[in-house]
């Protein structure tokens, strides 16, 4: 019988489990591969996302298409509006093609989870097989676990624990499955069925889709930046970090590449002084995964901390939407905005700071900031960005303790001493000397706005009102 294979944020043909598997099944039994890619554009309404990150899937599945189709493989392109869908068009399509088993990558969120026991369910009935295999975290979330048996909540102890498991399992990668006989057609894609209407031609600029250029850039970022990584990953001016957050997201390439090219250029040292911290992120990444694994909760709009459920948000709507156009008149907030909506990316640090400074200070809840990030990111991870909210609003696990709120002025003054990522993204203050360009302005400035809030009282404020729960 032949194969079916579900592409869904593993956009590549390099080190694919799944595609490995199929194709080794297919030889075995005699059977022909097809890939299969399902839109679903009205869920992918309901989980925020937006133009720039459907338009880097769009173009990814393309990449993925054609490169599919160099190895003899086709790929089907279907679309229906709901994940609630999935299992009737998937297997529609399985049995159309005369396949006995559908294989896909396991992932972590809920919606996901139950779309897949649909599938599964909806497979049996058929007869058809199902194989679910992992992909998207370099250790499988049950590997990990404390010495009784229980999820880890804080980051320490866990990657401690991974980094163990890492090491015992390898990051060995797959090669590129072998070439099937026979002709195939070029898959029909329309930007219709990822509901874009036009073309987003800055961000086909900014983030050319597909593996080779994920690999060109982590080949490039190994190179010249690795070392350099552990002093540099923090100020948003330089170019410190790898950019390969979009490339992850969709899985045009795999972690386990990632963390295979850092090992070598670490020369074998998993403890390497100058280069462990990138690997570091890569642990972050598998945890707040882990987390959306073992705690569904996180991943069903709840907070992680329990009883931050009662925290007293404010509704602040003019704020708020200050804080999505970049007026807050806090200079490192309101540019770090601006990199958002102009490229689809923001420096992480900024992330934390425009995250603290929503939450805290605006004291807005961070489901709106993690709503309003998705609808914006080119790289918009479900588990990362999550994490991310809610370790900077300190409703999540292991996330900064709720006294510790970022100053943005202190951050600016740290981070950007020279004002050079201030002066590129506000131009407007670009004429101010490294010491007043950093601070919120009293008065309306050209077209410059008056800080929206008073920093030392809306921090005391929020502190107070965590201090209260
Ligand atoms: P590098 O510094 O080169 O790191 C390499 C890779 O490690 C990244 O590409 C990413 O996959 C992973 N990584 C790094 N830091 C983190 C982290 N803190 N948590 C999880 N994974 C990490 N990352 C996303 O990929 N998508 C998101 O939607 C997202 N939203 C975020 C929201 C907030 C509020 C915060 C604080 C962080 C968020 N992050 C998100 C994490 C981080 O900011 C980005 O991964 C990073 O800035 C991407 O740039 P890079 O690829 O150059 O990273």
């Amino acid at each position: 019988p032949n194969q079916l294979i579900w592409f869904r944020n593993d956009l590549r043909v390099t080190d694919h489990p799944a595609l490995t598997a199929a194709c080794q099944s297919a030889m075995a039994e005699g059977g022909r591969v097809h890939a299969v890619f399902v839109c679903t554009t009205q869920q992918w309404q309901r989980h925020d996302w937006g133009v720039n990150k459907r338009d880097f899937v769009y173009r990814s599945v393309l990449a993925l298409g054609q490169q599919l189709r160099e190895l003899g493989i086709t790929l089907h392109v279907l679309q229906v509006p709901l994940f609630s869908q999935c299992a009737e068009a998937v297997v529609k399509l399985a049995l159309e093609l005369g396949a006995g088993k559908v294989v896909w990558h396991r992932e972590v969120g809920w919606d996901e989870r139950q779309r897949d026991l649909a599938v599964r369910k909806r497979c049996t009935q058929e007869n058809l097989a199902t194989e679910v295999l992992d992909d998207r975290l370099l250790v499988p979330p049950e590997s990990v676990l404390t010495g009784g048996g229980t999820p880890f909540k804080v980051f320490t102890p866990y990657k401690r624990r991974w980094l163990e498991a890492l090491k015992a399992s390898g990051v060995a990668n797959l090669p590129k499955p072998r070439v099937q006989p026979g002709k195939v057609n070029a898959p029909t894609i329309s930007r219709d069925a990822f509901g874009l209407s036009e073309d987003v031609p800055a961000m086909a600029a900014l983030w050319p889709a597909g593996e080779s250029e994920a690999h060109k850039r982590l080949v490039r970022f190994t190179r010249e930046r690795l070392m350099q990584y552990g002093e540099q990953r923090d100020f948003p001016a330089l170019e410190g970090t790898s950019g390969l957050s979009p490339y992850l997201a969709v899985g045009a390439i795999s972690a386990r590449q990632c963390a295979h090219a850092w090992l070598l250029a670490s020369e074998g040292d998993w403890h390497h002084p100058r280069s462990d911290v990138w690997l570091s992120e890569l642990g972050w990444r598998d945890f707040y995964q882990y987390i959306m694994w073992h705690f569904p909760r996180v991943s069903r709009n709840q907070p992680f901390v329990e009883k931050t459920r009662q925290l007293a948000w404010r509704s602040a709507d003019e704020d708020f939407l200050a804080w999505c156009q970049g007026r807050t008149g806090i200079p490192l907030v309101d540019a770090a905005m601006r990199q958002l909506h102009a490229t689809g990316w923001m420096h992480n640090r900024l992330r934390m700071v425009v995250a603290m400074f929503l939450t805290k200070n605006l004291l807005v809840d961070w489901r709106r900031g993690e709503a309003y990030f998705m609808q914006q990111l080119v790289d918009g991870d479900f588990a990362a960005n999550n994490g991310g909210w809610q370790w900077s609003a300190s409703t999540g696990t292991d996330a900064a303790p709720y006294f510790r709120v970022f100053n943005p002025v202190s951050q600016s003054q740290r981070f950007d001493p020279e004002g050079q990522f201030i002066r590129h993204w506000l131009p407007e203050l670009a004429h101010l000397d490294n010491k007043q360009i950093h601070l919120p302005k009293p008065a309306l400035r050209g077209d410059y706005p008056a800080p929206i809030v008073d920093l030392k009282l809306s921090r005391q404020q929020a502190i107070d009102a965590f201090a209260a729960l």
